[in-house]
């Protein structure tokens, strides 16, 4: 059966091109596991296991932070600086692939890629800089990495072949994947190489809809790779990293954290926005749609069980707390709330326009708070609020989230929760939005101090 370009297999999904007994893996990689020569000859062994599979690709780790650097600097119309660290770049590049490959073939192969790629970024930043320019140097970096680790993989005999990202990762007006896009173009250009098995392609990185090179924003890897993974109908999406999976709170600031074995689809989607840095924010939900399971696998320990995220809830469970830092509380009080309906629909439509989403809501029947992370469009956002209703903002304050399965039937979570937290005070509390999360604000400077509280009272 052939639909939108791909062939899929009735509901059991798309088959690998090369074997047409297995379904594809995708395995995406972040910067720490291309790194150094190195991490990339780990990754050879890693991969190169006969199972059909899209390996997806960071840039090197410090890359897009550098190239973010230069943009800025080019910005600031610091012309020397910015080519300054374009050397240092380069430079940084030409030891790599001095130490990645043992034959000249290879290493003749990475310089001309490093002097058309540096070059390229030299052309980007002469004349005026913009967006659009911006955007095609934050791609140089996945270019580069899936390049060299190609280069790599070829000097060693193991068949593989570069698959562009740009030729089929796309975004539409509203910056969301052209899913049906992404689904004809990755099956056709998979389609151009029958018998292969393992393909290599770049993360991050795609076209908007005016055909120009863009991105899925930082850490957007992670959403090429459950984008693909839907869109091919991939067996199993693996997020490599180098931590060993998800852990039951913020192994910076708390001792003893455990990997968690299992998490729902929802779950891992809370956790992720609320500050478990592991995870893309938005990666859960293409795999989500499709029930695809995601594993988060940990590459200097691969034997490790990792994550497992699944369609599946392990049932009634505490399962994790993560912090999300930078939020802003903004109270809304107003007589005109009492008994009155529309208020809120007033209040929400201002944050709509100023398209600014709110993480955290608690009412009273005279006020209503909420929180935001991003504060480009407050001053607005307040001066219009105060039309109609007083207002007061707050800055510097922490959500603290409980992730697990509260169901509703069940007594006890609260008091748990509230017991471990009891000299901590708290600014708002979010109870039964979802069966999957319950948060409470703080001041930042209390964080540490109540995700050790909880640590010690729920695990
Ligand atoms: N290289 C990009 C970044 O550093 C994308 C990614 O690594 O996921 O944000
Ligand atoms: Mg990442």
């Amino acid at each position: 059966m052939k639909k939108n370009g791909i062939r899929t297999a009735g509901n059991r999904g798309t088959r690998g091109p090369g074997d047409s007994s297995k379904r594809m893996k995708i395995l995406k990689f972040g910067g720490t596991s291309v790194g150094s020569a190195e991490r990339m000859r780990a990754l050879v062994k890693l991969i190169n296991d006969g199972v059909p599979k899209i390996v997806v690709l960071s840039a090197m780790s410090g890359t897009t932070n550098a190239l973010v650097e230069i943009a800025e600097a080019l910005y600031a119309k610091e012309k020397d600086r910015a080519a300054g660290l374009a050397a240092a770049l380069e430079k940084k590049y030409a030891a790599v692939a001095a130490e990645l490959y043992a034959g000249k073939k290879a290493g003749e192969k990475a310089g001309r890629l490093l002097a058309s790629r540096f070059g390229q970024l030299r052309t980007l930043a002469a004349g005026k800089f913009t967006g659009k320019k911006e955007r095609e140097v934050l791609a140089l970096g996945e270019l580069l990495s899936t390049a060299l680790f190609h280069y790599l993989l070829e000097e060693k005999g193991v068949d593989s072949v570069l698959l562009p990202a740009l030729e089929f990762m796309r975004i539409d007006k509203n910056e969301e994947p052209d899913m049906g896009y992404i689904e004809a173009k990755a099956g056709s250009e998979l389609a151009k190489h029958p018998g292969k098995s393992l393909f290599i392609t770049q993360g991050y990185i795609c076209r908007n809809a005016a055909g120009e090179t863009d991105n899925l924003k930082r850490g957007g890897s992670d959403y090429t790779a459950t984008i693909l993974g839907a869109a091919i109908r991939a067996e199993e999406i693996q997020i490599w990293t180098d931590i060993d999976g998800m852990h039951n709170n913020d192994p910076r600031v708390v001792e003893g954290t455990r990997p968690i074995a299992e998490l729902s689809f929802d779950e891992a989607a809370e956790l992720a926005y609320f500050g478990a840095k592991i995870l893309h924010p938005t990666c859960i939900l293409p795999a989500q749609l499709r029930n695809i399971p995601v594993r988060l696998l940990n590459t200097m320990k691969p034997e490790a069980r990792g994550t497992l995220i699944t369609g599946k809830s392990a049932g009634d469970q505490i399962k994790a707390v993560a912090a999300k830092d930078g939020i802003t509380a903004i109270k809304i009080k107003s007589g005109r709330m009492l008994l009155a309906y529309g208020f809120l629909r007033a209040v929400f439509e201002i944050f709509e326009r100023y398209k600014t989403p709110i993480d955290m809501i608690t009412t009273s029947e005279v006020a209503v708070s909420l929180t935001i992370d991003n504060r480009a469009n407050l001053d607005a956002i307040v001066a219009e609020l105060k039309g109609f209703c007083r207002v007061e903002v707050d800055g510097g304050l922490t959500i603290i989230c409980v992730v697990g399965s509260f169901t509703a039937e069940k007594e006890g979570y609260a008091l748990r929760i509230f017991e471990a937290l009891k000299a901590i005070p708290i600014r708002m509390i979010s109870y039964g939005g979802s069966e999957n999360n319950v948060s409470v604000l703080v001041e930042t400077g209390l964080k540490r101090k109540a995700l050790l509280a909880l640590h010690k009272g729920l695990f």
